[in-house]
């Protein structure tokens, strides 16, 4: 099985921290920036039984300007086209404004969304219950996978659930 995975989410929710994790290698630059790069492969990771091929998705932000429009619009299409959409936040704050902005963005888009819930290493398991109760009410999300991108928590679970999506 092989599959197009691409994970969006506000600065610093720890997309970068994941990927290096996943990857192995520092593919995905920790601080990149924004809106210089068109969709790209950010890694390959190869399992036993399957595949993952992970692609960056710029564009996702309030357009400011018309080539942010057409940035938008490429960013939407490509995550229609992808297997899996990974939507990362971060468990120590609040859903924010640009959190809710991702969301509306991603209605009509009939690929699974998983929210992966990051940091949980910093949070007390009542306060994360309290989050995902709060995303729940956003969106139908296909999964809900809390984890550490730094430690590794839940990573291992999380990437054995995408592989049921491929
Ligand atoms: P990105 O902007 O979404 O790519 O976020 P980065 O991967 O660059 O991470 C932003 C900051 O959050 C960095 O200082 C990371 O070390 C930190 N970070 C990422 N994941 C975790 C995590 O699971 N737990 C904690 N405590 N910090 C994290
Ligand atoms: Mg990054």
């Amino acid at each position: 099985k092989s599959g197009f995975i691409s994970i969006i989410g506000r600065p610093n929710v720890g997309k970068s921290t994941f990927l290096n994790r996943v990857i192995g290698q520092k593919i995905a630059i920790m601080s990149d920036k924004p809106q210089t790069t068109r969709n790209k492969v950010q890694g390959v990771l190869t399992l036993d039984a399957s595949q993952m091929i992970f692609i960056d998705t710029p564009g996702i932000h309030k357009p400011k300007h018309k080539l942010g429009d057409f940035m938008l619009k490429v960013a939407k299409n490509t995550l229609r086209e992808v297997d899996v959409i990974m939507f990362m936040v971060n468990a120590t704050e609040p859903i924010g404004k640009g959190d809710e902005y991702i969301i509306e963005m991603l209605e009509n888009n009939e690929t699974p969304v998983f929210l992966v819930i990051n940091k949980i290493d910093q949070v007390h398991p009542d306060e994360l219950i309290k989050i995902i109760e709060s995303y729940k009410d956003k969106y139908n999300f296909a999964e809900i996978i809390p984890i550490s991108a730094l430690q590794g928590n839940n990573v291992e679970r999380l990437l054995e659930t995408v592989q049921k999506y491929l």
